[in-house]
């Protein structure tokens, strides 16, 4: 099996070595044309409106859109997960060029800036199911956004208190939430719509497979679901 993993910038090198200890290939995809190479394909994180002015620059979108339409499996993680998004609010995101298809708003800097960064344990049954792992995973937040709204489609796999990292100053709270999120308690951070699987954190900066792992289940079950039907056709 070979993923397929967007290199234009950010996280994608530990992606690729995410999968390596898998034992998975992943390939980088830097043109629209690689894109035929792969059946799925991971967006690392890393800073979304750079990582969309170089999608622009290669002319990646249009493919990057027909990939997400195809049914293709499709992960994005922080910058990866606002790329994937149908809206993006919040600082700076205006006229920000998304791919779409992940029926939710997002905001981009939902947690604050690079020092209001931080880890948090948590609790995904989904995930904590395989592996016989722990039942709860690390998850690193790195100036992360954050799901405010989802559409009918999508699955929740995890959510976080509002004030994850903001326990000791009430200001920051009040600076990231504002016009936003109300009086909310907590924020979306893991969900899955259909093949596409998104994370406002980041799995491929911590030892755990176990994301990667549950990513390439979806892979296999599509590749399995169209092998079924080819045969299914071979069958009449
Ligand atoms: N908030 C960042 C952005 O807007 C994403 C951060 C990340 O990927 N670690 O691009």
């Amino acid at each position: 099996m070979a993923v397929g993993v967007l290199a234009l910038q950010g996280s994608f090198n530990e992606h690729v070595a995410a999968l390596r200890r898998l034992g998975v290939k992943g390939v980088e995809i830097r043109k629209p044309e690689q894109l035929q190479s792969v059946t799925s394909l991971i967006i690392p994180g890393g800073e979304s409106t750079t990582m969309a002015k170089l999608a622009e620059y290669h002319n990646l979108f249009p493919a990057l859109r027909e990939f997400v339409k195809m049914g293709k499996p499709v992960w994005g993680t922080c910058a990866g997960l606002i790329f994937l998004a149908n809206k993006a609010t919040g600082q700076k995101s205006g006229g920000q060029e998304l791919i779409g298809g992940l029926d939710c708003t997002v905001h981009r800097n939902f947690f604050g800036s690079q020092i209001q960064s931080f880890e948090a344990e948590l609790p995904v049954p989904q995930i904590a199911d395989k592996e016989g792992g722990p039942p709860t995973f690390r998850a690193v937040f790195i100036r992360a956004p954050a799901i405010l709204e989802v559409g009918p489609e999508v699955v929740v796999l995890a959510d976080i208190p509002v004030s994850s990292n903001k326990a000791d100053d009430p200001n920051l709270a009040l600076e990231s939430t504002e016009g936003s999120t109300g009086s909310r308690e907590k924020v979306i951070v893991a969900v899955k719509q259909g093949n596409l699987l998104a994370t406002a954190f980041h799995p491929e900066l911590t030892a755990d497979t176990r994301w990667h792992s549950y990513f390439l289940k979806m892979v296999d079950e599509v590749g399995e679901g169209a092998s079924s039907s080819i045969c299914a056709v071979g069958g009449e």
